[in-house]
């Protein structure tokens, strides 16, 4: 059984066969439950099956949304009787998953977001050009009054105010200066490496200023709930 993790509903689920109308080519063609080949034979040129390369499409059990096979088979493969899902080279449409933030400022967490989808397809540049777009955005919300000044002073302010932690400046800093080396040499490759770093960091200033107070403030929320059950149930048995 193909399966995969569809680009609609991201969720790995089984692909199978849609069904077609009996008028269909596939059904005329065959009396067993093909999925729907591109390009159609009917109209396909000779040069365009060898070797042979076809785009099946399927159906995703979990949301019912097309999901496209590339498959490729040798011109005698072709010719004979095979299973398609057993020539899957893979997927489309590529859709990246990106990166989930809980508890994090919608506008941010949609930035970060993307900053991951990037990476995922190989979009370098546009990651760490972002990464540092997402860094201005995350300055913004921590000030009180919007600034006119450059970004690494308003860094600076925000760590003298106490706002931010000398670590989440420096790291905020090491984006800055990333993204501004690749806004201003913009026919520089970016490797995936680097690329990577840059993204660690982001994640750790979301982390630093988002993620983990929202974690404790949750961790207390909890204790403080246990201790008045105990208070209560304490009162009860003295009862
Ligand atoms: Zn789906």
């Amino acid at each position: 059984m193909a399966s995969t993790i569809c680009w609609h509903c991201h969720e790995r689920a089984q692909m199978v066969a849609p069904r077609n109308g009996a008028d269909s080519m596939r059904a005329l063609m065959s009396s067993y439950d093909m999925p729907i080949l591109f390009p159609d034979p009917r109209f396909a040129k000779d040069d365009e099956f060898s070797p042979f390369e076809g785009l099946f499409i399927y159906s995703c059990v979990n949301c019912g949304f097309p999901n496209i096979a590339e498959v490729r088979v040798t011109l005698e493969e072709a010719r004979s009787s095979y299973d398609p899902e057993d020539h899957i080279v893979r997927w489309l449409p590529i859709e990246p998953m990106g990166k989930d933030y809980p508890n994090v400022p919608d506008g941010i967490a949609s930035i970060a977001n993307e900053v991951h989808k990037c990476r995922e397809i190989g979009a370098n540049r546009a990651a760490v050009i972002l990464a540092r777009s997402a860094v201005e955005g995350i300055v913004a919300d921590q000030e009180e009054m919007p600034s006119k000044k450059k970004l690494y002073e308003r860094i600076e302010d925000l760590k003298k105010a106490g706002k931010i932690t000398s670590r989440t400046a420096e790291a905020a800093t090491a984006i800055r200066l990333c993204g501004n080396d690749y806004v201003h040499n913009v026919l520089e490759p970016v490797d995936r490496e680097y690329t990577e770093i840059v993204i660690q960091i982001l994640d750790s200033i979301i982390d630093d200023l988002y993620s983990n107070p929202s974690l404790v403030s949750q961790a207390m929320a909890y204790a403080e709930r246990r201790k008045k059950a105990q208070r209560e149930e304490h009162n009860e048995s003295n009862r």
